[in-house]
């Protein structure tokens, strides 16, 4: 109250007689702010911790959930069914405690209701050809240890809410970290012809041949960066998976022959004696040796003896984040071996003319991936042929190419690097597709370059020419898109091109190889079976190298930057000391790159230098100034198209 009266008091004095207005001199216009917008500015990455640390390593404090599965199906051929049941041991290892557990059921993807439906066009290639299926759950149940000993195993059944291709359980009683949950699960489905290029099945006279993943529910993968990872399955994104040991046993009819993750646990149930005896032999064989030799396929005699209408096979696979089998009653079969590696193709009879090489491309792939980055650490590597393009599950890869020998190492040759990433180095693929196809088509390269020394490889994927090319469309997405928000047409340019191209120029040209090759694996070592995000990537190489590459990291795979570097003038003068060049040079592209730079001079000498991409600092023009011997007469940038420059025309001064 009494500030009121005050303020009012105040208002009703008269002001005070002006005087003329004081002219004060004109003043300077502030000079303008400015802030760090520079493509060297640092990248701002999530605060590292003590569960992914600074370095790029995983912290003392990571953790990473783990599933076991034991999963029991049988293949009905004349209704394409699995139907059975699994059994998963979930193993709490985050500091929290889980009311709820997340599964992904992929087979969704084919209800009517899905969203993949409503997205995908009928006859896309990760559509179901009109397919109408999903999973039918028919019991979900906790299970625990029976009360008194010896008892049976108690049986609760949980509470599940379906959203889409994910389903919600509702544990009855919390999980604690470092507890262990055990799920099991009874469930049936219908098998697709075309399953989104993933899985499916092909008729052939002899009868139906089948690739089965995405094939058992599975534990979404809670982690310390988003919680329960629960994207969709779209069909375009792929998959996420915990590690564990994975046990299962397929029921198939007698005449069936089953490829499938892992170690066959019971040859002496489901093989001959002789099939026993080549795989044996395979093992120790630098070449393919025919386990079911073209001639045989579709004989009784190739089947063990006995009358039951149906055999089961059984697999186990240790430390994998996923399995998937083949099976049909005409498989080719042949092996070989490397380091105690089974590798092993089975095939159609209409593949034979190009898969009887396939083994040799099998093993050429693990042994070059191997020695070249790190060991392969599973004791199969197995190549189907069947309706699936070409895709990747632990141990064993689907490809379809029956025509082309160069396009049959191709897909195998990529499939197979797919086993460095995701299924040793456990990438987030949903949401990081340029880490897994990216970087395995980066390792494609050099494969490719050994298996077939004779070809011309400088324009293929991953070349900077190449990707100039596809850049200067405009048509360019930045990679760290998740992968469903890709445009389709250009998702092998944006998931596999231009990340692959981005490794490459890394390691010939911004760095080395010595360097890059030892940071890249690195990486892979400190990432095995766990999962990096792509700051872990970034700080890993960085911290191996030895340099911030902020600008490269942000410019490259946060966005869509193109390179293009000008020589804009050339001026020379003379001083008492002798001739000096003025090389007047500019970046008007979005991405610094170092400069290549060609001087020809007036006696018809060349001299090249390399100009590191730290000449850009102060901003996109450049004045490289040095002593020539003669004038200049000529100046080039990046003679050899080393660097994805999508505008060439200003490269050359005159
Ligand atoms: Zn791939």
């Amino acid at each position: 109250m009494m500030v009121v009266s005050l303020l009012i008091a105040a208002l009703q004095q008269v002001p005070p007689p002006l005087g003329a207005p004081v002219k004060r001199p004109q003043l300077p216009p502030l000079p303008a702010a400015w802030a760090d917008t520079s493509p060297f500015r640092r990248l701002a990455l999530p605060t590292p911790g003590l569960l992914r640390q600074g370095p790029g390593r995983p912290g003392t404090r990571y953790w990473q959930q783990r599933a076991d599965y034991t999963i029991s199906v049988a293949l009905d051929t004349a209704t394409h069914t699995v139907r059975g049941r699994e059994s998963i041991r979930y193993t709490n290892h985050s500091p929290d405690t889980l009311g709820y557990v997340w599964f992904q059921l992929d087979q969704n993807i084919y209800r009517e209701d899905s969203r993949g439906h409503d997205l995908n066009p009928e006859d896309a290639r990760f559509a179901g050809a009109g397919f109408s299926g999903g999973y039918t759950i028919e019991s979900f149940d906790a299970v625990r240890p029976g009360a008194a000993r010896g008892a049976a195993p108690g049986k609760t059944a949980l509470a599940t809410t379906v959203n889409g291709t994910v389903m919600r359980v509702d544990l009855d009683r919390p999980l604690p970290p470092g507890g262990t949950a055990t799920f099991d699960v009874a469930y049936h489905f219908q098998v697709p012809e075309h399953g989104s290029d993933r899985m499916g099945r092909e008729r052939f006279p002899e009868g139906w041949l089948y690739e089965i993943a995405q094939w058992y529910p599975r534990m979404a993968v809670y982690d310390d960066v988003r919680g329960w990872n629960t994207e969709q399955y779209l069909g375009q994104g792929e998959f996420y998976l915990e590690y564990g040991d994975i046990d299962f046993a397929v029921t198939v009819p007698r005449g069936f022959v089953v490829a499938g993750t892992g170690t066959l646990l019971n040859p002496l149930e489901v093989l001959t004696p002789a099939q026993r005896a080549r795989l044996a032999r395979a093992l120790r064989s630098d070449s393919a040796v025919a386990i079911i030799a073209k001639a045989e396929v579709g004989s009784a005699s190739t089947r063990p003896a006995g009358t039951a209408p149906t055999l089961t096979w059984r697999f186990s696979a240790k430390n994998v984040r996923d399995v998937a089998w083949a099976a049909a009653p005409n498989f080719i079969w042949d092996a070989s071996g490397w380091n105690g590696i089974l590798m092993q193709s089975f095939y159609p009879p209409a593949a034979d003319s190009i898969w009887r090489e396939s083994t040799r491309m099998v093993r050429h792939s693990i042994k070059h991936y191997s020695e070249k980055w790190f060991p392969y650490p599973y004791p199969t590597a197995i190549n189907v042929n069947g309706p699936v393009g070409g895709m990747e599950y632990p141990m064993i890869v689907f490809c379809a190419n029956r025509t082309s020998r160069p396009g049959l190492f191709g897909v195998t040759t990529h499939e197979l690097g797919h086993q460095w990433f995701p299924m040793v180095v456990g990438n987030n693929e949903r949401l990081y597709a340029w880490m897994d196809e990216g970087f395995n088509s980066f390792l494609n390269i050099y494969s490719a370059r050994v298996y077939f020394p004779e070809r011309d490889w400088l324009r293929t994927r991953g070349q900077a020419e190449a990707w100039a090319q596809f850049a200067a469309t405009g048509r360019d997405e930045p990679p760290m898109l998740p992968a469903d928000r890709i445009s389709p047409e250009a998702l092998g340019q944006v998931a596999y091109a231009k990340p692959a191209a981005g490794l490459y120029l890394l390691r010939h040209e911004i760095v080395d190889s010595t360097r890059f090759d030892a940071a890249f694996r690195e990486y892979i070592r400190r990432w095995a079976f766990k999962h990096p995000t792509p700051a872990d990537f970034f700080r890993s190489m960085e911290d191996a190298l030895g340099e911030d590459l902020s600008w490269f990291w942000r410019g490259w795979f946060y966005r869509t930057d193109l390179v293009d570097q000008a020589v804009d003038s050339v001026r020379t003068r003379r001083d008492s000391t002798g001739m000096l060049a003025g090389i007047f040079l500019s970046s008007p592209g979005g991405l610094p790159m170092p400069v290549d730079l060609r001087l020809t001079f007036a006696d018809g000498t060349v001299e090249q230098v390399r100009l590191p991409v730290e000449i850009w600092y102060e901003g996109n023009r450049f004045l490289y100034v040095r002593r020539v011997p003669k004038d200049v007469i000529k100046a080039e940038i990046d003679p050899e198209k080393n660097f994805p420059d999508v505008r060439r025309g200003n490269n050359t001064w005159p």
